[in-house]
């Protein structure tokens, strides 16, 4: 999965310390992130030694390496802007870093004026937060839980394919915690608006952090409760449901996500 990193180790200690040496500077805009994607690389600060800590701010590492938010206007050449999508490809450093950081750009973006009382926010000089210089409000950064089950009936999986995407291919039935629901609420819920399908056995199996999306997905698995009935879709979601036989399952792209990791697994027998 994306996050899977190892022997790297991936650090989110708060620090409010400046960039050095090959310490790596994202430097991100709507929807995109400034790399050489052909060598999967990002600036260093040695490519951008007019950057003062006026213009940067650390976010992680990975071992002993700072990972920096730059904020300035000018760039560094032989670097050019690119899609986020780029970071689904697999699971690397390049990948989690560029997408954990750019989590943390649209928070600080999406944050800059006080909810409360539209006083411009400021970081917080102890922990990752913005804060309100005049009432105090801190805002932490957004986290989104959200389930997502894989179902199955004896051999089968239940893979959705969703509505309204021009290339979408089947996977598993996902959807955010609402107020005042338990995750396995969540489960039940989002399985039976969806699909129609009742559930039961509903057993967690691993998280991940889903940066794409500023969420946290809980996995889970379950079994049909009864016998199979007629799907009833929720048609502006989901364009098809099937029951899907393991050595029937479409091979996922990849296996960064979560949902993928599942899918392969149950199809290989492995849950
Ligand atoms: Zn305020």
């Amino acid at each position: 999965m994306i996050q899977d990193i190892g022997p790297n180790v991936f650090r989110n200690d708060f620090s409010d310390r400046g960039p050095s040496g090959n310490d790596i500077m994202l430097c991100y805009r709507e929807g995109q992130a400034l790399m050489n994607e052909p060598e999967r690389l990002f600036p260093e600060f040695g490519d951008m030694p007019w950057a003062d800590s006026e213009d940067t701010e650390y976010l992680f590492s990975v071992n002993e390496r700072g990972f920096f938010l730059y904020k300035g206007a000018r760039f560094p050449e032989g670097f050019s802007f690119q899609p986020l999508s780029v970071f689904r490809k697999d699971s690397s450093v390049f990948s989690f870093a560029g997408i954990t950081g750019a989590q943390l750009y649209k928070w600080r973006n999406d944050n800059s004026y006080c909810g409360r009382c539209g006083t411009g926010m400021e970081r917080s000089d102890r922990e990752r937060a913005l804060v309100c210089p005049k009432c105090g409000m801190t805002i932490y950064p957004k986290i989104s839980p959200a389930v997502i089950v894989a179902v199955n009936a004896g051999d089968e999986l239940l893979m959705i394919r969703s509505a309204g995407r021009t290339s979408s291919s089947f996977h598993l039935v996902a959807g955010y915690v609402e107020i005042g629901e338990t995750f396995e609420d969540t489960v039940k819920r989002e399985l039976m608006e969806e699909v129609g399908v009742k559930v039961k056995n509903i057993r967690y199996y691993k998280s991940q952090p889903w940066s794409f999306s500023d969420a946290v997905m809980i996995g889970f698995r379950a079994e049909l409760d009864g016998e199979k009935q007629p799907f009833r879709l929720q048609e502006s979601e989901v364009a098809e449901a099937r029951w899907i036989k393991r050595s029937e399952i479409p091979e996922p792209s990849n296996n960064i996500s979560i949902g993928s990791e599942m899918i392969n697994r149950f199809k290989y027998g492995e849950i």
